[in-house]
């Protein structure tokens, strides 16, 4: 049944122009996965975000949400429905302190309406909320430092943090270890692994040590379209994944 699943897509296809960037992509991701899609640069797996979180509009096929059809619903009301994806921190939050940041995002989450002239520090049930989330981030420690003082690494988590503010059932994560030195990449993933199973997470990243210790499935993409899906194990073990991984190590 389709209720046991927090995200699907049916024969999704996006084509721009003559090119088409998703293939007739059906792709499910259970309830409470820890999922991973990979492939090699220009597979088509950040214009497959694009589509899941409403960015993009898909050229053919449907996206569903909790079993719901919400193919040509905006971004925002996704995001009420409970998919969350991360977003680069902007100026305003880097100057903030981590807490305030986060406790900006919860106001907005339980419409509490924040506004500059009123300080954050008013909304009492907006910096509990607020605080529970970097608790479960093992960000407590570092809630009254000032966001662009931190470690790229605990950067990388505060944006996730934002996300999770919003109360997310489906967390979509794009190569959030980006830029991050691989001395800090390995707890950063540690700490992703450990959130709730409440929250589905639906993970692209690059770097296949990560990706194997983290998934309990994945779903390799290659020129659009899903090429294979199953356990690590038998990723690890799959001739077509291996020869699309070494092609690519070759290049670079
Ligand atoms: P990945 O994230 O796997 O590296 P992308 O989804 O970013 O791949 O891109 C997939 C392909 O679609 C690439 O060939 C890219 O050039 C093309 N593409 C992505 N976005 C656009 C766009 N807005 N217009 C035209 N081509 C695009
Ligand atoms: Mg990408």
């Amino acid at each position: 049944m389709s209720a046991s699943y927090a995200l699907q897509t049916r024969n999704l296809v996006k084509r721009f122009g003559g090119f088409c960037a998703t293939n007739q992509v059906t792709l499910n991701v259970a309830s409470g996965a820890r999922h991973a899609l990979i492939g090699p640069n220009g597979a088509g797996k950040t214009t497959l975000i694009n589509l899941l979180t409403g960015f993009l509009e898909p050229s053919a096929g449907a996206v569903l949400l909790k079993g719901e059809e919400v193919t040509h619903l905006p971004q925002h009301l996704r995001v009420k429905r409970g998919l969350a994806r991360t977003f680069q921190i902007n100026r305003l939050f880097a100057d903030m302190s981590v807490l305030e940041s986060v406790t900006l995002a919860s106001c907005e989450q339980l419409g509490l309406g924040a506004r500059w002239w009123k300080p954050v520090g008013s909304h009492g049930e907006a910096i509990d909320a607020a605080a529970a989330v970097l608790q479960q981030l093992r960000l407590l420690d570092v809630a009254h430092h000032r966001t662009k003082s931190l470690a790229y690494g605990k950067q990388r988590l505060i944006e996730i943090a934002l996300a999770l503010a919003a109360k997310p059932s489906v967390l979509l994560l794009d190569e959030p270890a980006a830029g991050v030195p691989t001395s800090e990449s390995r707890e950063l993933f540690e700490t992703i692994a450990q959130l709730p199973r409440e929250v589905t997470i639906l993970l692209i990243e690059h770097d296949m040590d990560l990706v194997f210790r983290f998934a309990e499935r994945i779903t390799v993409l290659v020129n659009g379209a899903i090429v294979t899906e199953n356990t690590p194990e038998l990723i690890a073990q799959d001739p077509r994944v291996k020869e699309v991984y070494l092609g690519e190590a070759l290049d670079g």
